[in-house]
């Protein structure tokens, strides 16, 4: 991102409000300073020389959550995560990044991934479409890749699966790891180009976002223009030769917009619909939903501020009890593995969305 561009946004945003109330840190935390004039305040300040970067600061910059839902909500379209993104760019170059942030681009470095120390697998096999099934979905969503692969199946579509385990190129963004993020995009888009692929399938709106967005606004890495991205969820929704099963004894339930869900406000109605599909029981909505969405703990806080990332998690469990739906549904991997790590606490099931879809496939 260019640093006028950077500079310009945290100027705008130091004494907006106008965002405040829907960023999910400021909301858990009840920090001023953790909120998007906040950080922009402590940006400009630094920039005017009122402030030097140290450490103390910098772990105040590792503290926004990236998850897009301030310029969801911006009259003006402010690029203000993506300036985030920028000045940890600046803070890594300046060795103040938190030890958790250096230990999780060191992991990325050397595997592509920060879950396992593996690297991806490489893609076999040509085809005209391709299946993206990333990191998150390889290593802590096994079931959910194994239903979606069965959904495909049974759309007949046959997808050569590519990205097995290599990062979409988010998380070290996020991270301020840009060079690294090129090298990892750059490697996503080498492996979907040799399939031949003219569309690829993601299984989150995360890889939809890393893919069509921020390759080019933030790594200036080019997606290639004959390549379509479709969401699995956009692409089952249309599809009604499916045909499912629903179950009766389901009782009332919401579905969670995934993380980075705020980054596309045309994605909401498709995994709604494809759950209204299998559940009988009542459709309900969470407060924090669609274009003011907040995300679970499964952004770059997981790994450098876990105690930030329960919280977030913690609030998307305590919306489901504030609504009483004892069910949440939900698809993308990250999100999925964060909400049932902890959903027995407030006494919630958490069901995947591909997972229930795929049980429900009429023999
Ligand atoms: S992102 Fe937009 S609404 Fe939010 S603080 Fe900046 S200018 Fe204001
Ligand atoms: S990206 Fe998310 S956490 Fe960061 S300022 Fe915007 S709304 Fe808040």
């Amino acid at each position: 991102m260019d640093i006028t561009l950077a500079n310009g946004t945290a100027d705008n945003c130091r004494y907006c409000l106008m965002c405040r109330h829907v960023c999910p840190v400021g909301h858990v935390t009840r920090l001023e300073t953790l909120t998007p004039h906040g950080w922009g305040l402590t940006i400009a300040s630094q920039r005017r020389g009122m402030a030097e970067w140290n450490e103390e600061n910098a772990e105040v910059m590792y503290q926004c959550a990236d998850c897009g839902t301030c310029r969801a909500n911006c009259v003006t379209d402010q690029p203000f995560p993506d300036t985030i993104a920028r000045v940890r760019e600046e803070l890594v170059g300046l060795d103040l990044a938190p030890k958790k942030v250096k230990e999780t681009a060191d992991r990325l470095q050397q595997w592509s991934n920060p879950y396992e120390e593996q690297e991806p697998t490489a893609a076999t096999g040509t085809g005209d479409t391709a299946l993206f099934v990333g990191d998150e979905a390889a290593y802590v969503g096994a079931d959910g890749l194994a239903a979606a692969k069965r959904l495909l199946t049974a759309a007949g579509i046959d997808a050569v699966a590519v990205g097995h385990g290599r990062s979409n190129g988010y998380l070290p963004s996020s991270l301020g790891y840009t060079d690294l993020a090129a090298e990892i995009a750059r490697a996503n888009v080498a492996e979907i180009t040799a399939t031949g692929a003219k569309r690829v399938i993601v299984l989150s709106p995360g890889d939809y976002y890393a893919f069509t967005t921020l390759y080019a606004d933030r790594l200036d890495v080019a997606w290639p223009a004959d390549v379509e991205v479709v969401e699995l969820v956009a692409l089952l929704a249309d599809d009604d030769s499916l045909s499912l099963g629903a179950d009766d004894a389901d009782g009332a339930y919401a579905y969670v917009d995934p993380t980075h869900s705020v980054r596309m406000p045309d994605r909401h109605e498709a995994p709604r619909s494809l759950a209204a599909r299998v559940l009988t029981g009542e459709a309900k909505e969470l407060f924090w939903r669609k274009e003011r969405a907040h995300p679970v703990g499964s952004t770059a806080l997981q790994f450098t501020d876990p105690d930030l990332a329960n919280h977030l998690t913690w609030a998307r469990l305590g919306d489901a009890k504030q609504v009483g739906v004892g069910i949440l549904v939900t698809e993308d991997a990250g999100t999925l593995s964060h909400l049932s790590a902890h959903a027995s606490r407030f006494g919630i099931e958490v069901r995947g969305l591909y997972e229930l879809l795929a049980d429900r496939l009429d023999a």
